[in-house]
């Protein structure tokens, strides 16, 4: 089996941790309502997903927001209590490091906001090492469905085995995997690195 020729990064969880709490507590405590009810708000109603579908502009989610729970500030404090979540996880920075060193491209692969990646770009300098990036919110559609798995085969120009995709969660994977795609369900770097190793790329 021939080396995979460009390596695709799921974001949360791979290459970044998050911890959505630390957002809801701050904005519960800035809107006098309970961390529960503005869960409630963000994640049971479909507002979490229709930002990250790119259905609702950012300015219509904290507007939202706003609406539903009270919270009194603009969006630029909302943008920060919203994004600041996130810790490199500098096992996986390492090997994309190396990838990008090795002359292997490398392409971010998520389901997300435009909150949040202006968030991580500001924050995080190995983000912008990456060849490519393609995101749910750009592109009007989420993993796993089959049209932003298009997207990458499209913008990388591979295709089938010629693609090694990692993300931790299992049906994203089983997209990619029906495509073709080698695949590595993420849970420690230790074992992933071992994986990559397997298939000759020097991470
Ligand atoms: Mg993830």
């Amino acid at each position: 089996m021939t080396t995979p020729s460009v390596v695709v990064f799921d974001l949360g969880k791979v290459l970044v941790d998050f911890d959505y709490n630390i957002a809801i507590e701050k904005i519960a405590r800035a809107s006098g309502k309970t961390p529960a009810q503005v869960s409630h708000v963000v994640g049971l109603t479909p507002l979490l997903f229709k930002l990250e579908t790119g259905l609702i502009t950012d300015a219509q989610f904290h507007a939202e927001i706003q609406r539903e729970t009270g919270f009194p500030h603009d969006i630029e404090q909302f943008s920060g209590m919203f994004a600041d979540i996130f810790s490199e996880i500098e096992p996986m920075i390492a090997m994309q490091a190396k990838l990008k060193a090795a002359g292997i491209p490398t392409w971010i692969f998520s389901n997300t906001n435009g909150i949040a990646v202006r968030h991580i770009q500001k924050r995080f300098p190995f983000f912008a090492n990456f060849t490519g990036y393609v995101y749910s919110y750009e592109q009007g559609s989420m993993k796993p469905d089959a049209k932003i798995y298009e997207v990458i085969e499209q913008k990388t120009g591979h295709r089938g085995g010629d693609i090694v995709y990692l993300d931790d969660r299992a049906e994203n994977i089983a997209a990619g995997a029906a495509r073709g795609w080698r695949t590595i369900l993420h849970s420690d770097p230790v074992e992933t690195r071992r994986l990559l190793q397997a298939m000759g790329l020097p991470v």
